[in-house]
């Protein structure tokens, strides 16, 4: 990623400045307003897509669909879904708007599928947008203020490393060895601190207890890795702070984050979310996460498949919030697991399983990884801390079996390091590609 020009600085420090209104605000307005202004928002995007981006011209005139006859959200819901492949295939050439050009862009990559990354442009204003999105999501767990200290423990750097001396960040690498890590933790002394849950989790058992107790954060803030609230509660008690989850992707930027109550907002001024059923209607049980965002022109992503799972209603939340509840959040590039008579474990369960062992046998299990090796074959791999002994591996298989069928073997193994993604993000559920359908 590019470093940011003094010019782009200035019009970031003029955009927190009067940002205040859509950081602290826009949560709380009535959600007749949010709806209007999306739809409004929805009706510009389409238009320009339609006008400027080969893709969608192609795509909304293969269906005989013209932005004009786009009156309400009944007409935007017919309009064709686009998945991951597609976005794929038509970058750069067909993906980026003729308004745009690619040198202007900042350009976000990520995994994609098939060897090719997923590439998603878009104009330094809008990153700035998304950098108030995140001003937000850390103001829902403390008053982030200029002279806190923020560490983060990702796989770049950002384009900036404080705001004219403001907003100080501090960053580690995901591949940092842990002793680097300590040093750091222990030199900036962070309010804020940013990572992936592996890490964190990756913190708790490998820095010494000296260190996490002079540790003192105001917030922890956690994305991207599937996380659970049993285990975010555990971690918020050891270091005596808020651990918030938040929900994000490259393409569609934040998409819902947690507030003190725990209850993810869907941030609505980001992106329009839908939730679809298997026949891709509309559903207020769970069903897959379809997103567009509103403020990127450069690679319009409308009705994007985000390959989530979710449910989303309205907000009885006492925080006051109106923006809507996502809940049941499952999917996030970990799988799940499809038994022999055809019954899925989710990701979410794997989970849960797993963390009560992780919970009940503190300090046994640095990291773990479950893998769904053959239909019939599930293999823990577990990278032993110093209280590991062989009698826990025998009680997690007992454990274990009973979730699965009749004929299905489990077995535990132990390893130095447990497989991660290109990007060294921790991926503690497997299935392996043969299995899938
Ligand atoms: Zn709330």
């Amino acid at each position: 990623m590019r470093k940011m020009t003094p010019r782009e600085l200035k019009h970031a420090i003029r955009l927190l400045l009067t940002g205040r209104k859509f950081i602290k605000e826009a949560p709380f307005s009535s959600l007749h307003e949010v709806e209007k202004t999306q739809f409004a928002r929805v009706c510009e995007l389409v238009t320009h897509a339609y006008e400027t981006v080969p893709f969608y011209r192609d795509l909304y005139t293969g269906v005989g669909f013209d932005p004009r006859d786009l009156k309400g959200w009944k007409d935007f819901e017919r309009l064709p879904l686009v998945s991951k492949d597609q976005v794929i295939d038509a970058y750069p050439e067909s993906f980026i708007s003729s308004s745009f050009q690619l040198d202007d862009l900042v350009v976000s990559s990520s995994s994609g599928s098939g060897g090719k990354p997923l590439d998603v442009a878009y104009p330094p204003q809008t990153f700035l947008k998304y950098a108030l999105a995140t001003l937000r999501l850390y103001q829902m767990g403390f008053g982030y203020r200029p002279w806190h200290r923020h560490v983060y423990i990702y796989t770049s750097a950002y384009p900036f490393d404080s705001i004219f001396g403001m907003y100080p960040l501090h960053f580690i690498s995901t591949l940092a060895p842990i002793d680097e890590v300590e040093k750091k933790l222990l030199e900036v002394n962070p309010d804020l601190i940013v990572c992936y849950p592996s890490h964190l989790r990756q913190i708790t058992e490998m820095c010494s207890s000296s260190v996490l107790e002079s540790l003192n954060p105001k917030l922890i803030s956690v994305s991207s890795e599937m996380s659970t609230q049993v285990e975010r509660d555990g971690l918020e008690e050891l270091f005596g702070c808020p651990v918030l989850d938040n929900y994000s992707s490259e393409e569609l930027a934040r998409i819902a984050s947690q507030c003190l109550f725990h209850t993810y907002h869907v941030f609505e001024d980001m992106n329009y979310i839908e939730i679809l059923d298997a026949r891709d209607q509309p559903t207020d049980e769970l069903g897959a996460v379809v997103g567009t965002n509103l403020h990127n022109f450069a690679t319009p992503l409308i009705r994007y498949r985000q390959n989530d799972f979710a449910q989303v209603g309205p907000s009885s939340c006492p925080c006051g919030r109106t923006y809507r509840e996502l809940s049941n959040l499952q999917g996030r590039k970990n799988d799940s697991f499809v038994l022999p008579s055809g019954r899925t474990l989710t990701s979410g369960f794997l989970l849960d399983a797993t963390y009560e062992f992780l919970l009940e046998h503190r300090g046994a299990i640095r990291d773990f990884c479950l893998i769904q090796e053959s239909s019939a074959e599930i293999l823990l791999e577990v990278v032993p801390g110093k209280k590991w002994t062989e009698s826990i591996a025998v009680s997690i298989a007992n454990r274990f079996t009973e979730y699965l069928e009749e004929g299905m073997g489990f077995r535990v193994e132990t390893v130095k390091e447990c497989e991660k993604t290109r990007t060294g993000k921790r991926n503690p559920i497997i299935r392996r590609a043969a299995l899938v359908d």
